[in-house]
């Protein structure tokens, strides 16, 4: 038998709506109890991804459960799959979450081999720290988390490009 991913396993046990928002699957857990997401405050946070970038989420999930494995955590995307979850705890800060598992939707589905090794040197180049980390594993999610956190930036307006000029070349360019 194959194994199921416990993450898919946790998200399939509910029952979800249907909807769509900017063209993007949205699936709204049928309980509601703990959302305090609004489909218009998720569509607002839609509005800062272009179009290009809303293509490449195959669903996005707003589920009343929190994520077993970390009780802090507000939003992930599901590997392979790429379905973002977002968790009730990440209300607050609902456009930093959901702009950030973006982020890396584009790493995973638009960025080829060559342009993440790219992003690698411009971080090795402007981020400094990445080189501080432990092992290859440690740099690899330094540098995914910075990916995430860059495209972020970049979507708030608020990407500082005169200390990371490269970075911003690169983002912008996406
Ligand atoms: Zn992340």
């Amino acid at each position: 038998m194959k194994e199921e991913n416990p993450e898919l396993s946790l998200l399939n046990k509910h029952e979800y709506d249907i909807l769509e928002i900017k063209s993007v699957k949205v699936y709204l857990s049928k309980d509601r109890s703990e959302i305090k997401i609004t489909l218009n405050e998720l569509n607002t946070a839609l509005e800062i991804i272009p179009p290009n970038h809303l293509s490449l989420i195959p669903r996005i999930y707003l589920v009343n459960y929190f994520c077993q494995d970390c009780i802090e955590t507000k939003g992930r995307h599901l590997a392979v799959l790429n379905y973002i979850i977002l968790y009730p705890n990440s209300s607050d800060k609902l456009t930093e979450v959901l702009t950030h598992e973006i982020g890396h939707l584009v790493w995973d589905k638009k960025l080829g081999p060559q342009q993440r090794i790219e992003f690698y040197y411009l971080m090795l180049k402007e981020v400094p720290a990445t080189l501080d980390k432990n092992d290859e594993q440690e740099r690899y999610i330094f540098v995914l988390e910075n990916f995430a956190n860059s495209y972020l930036f970049y979507r708030l307006g608020i990407f500082d490009q005169k200390r990371y000029p490269k970075i911003y070349q690169f983002i912008s360019s996406l």
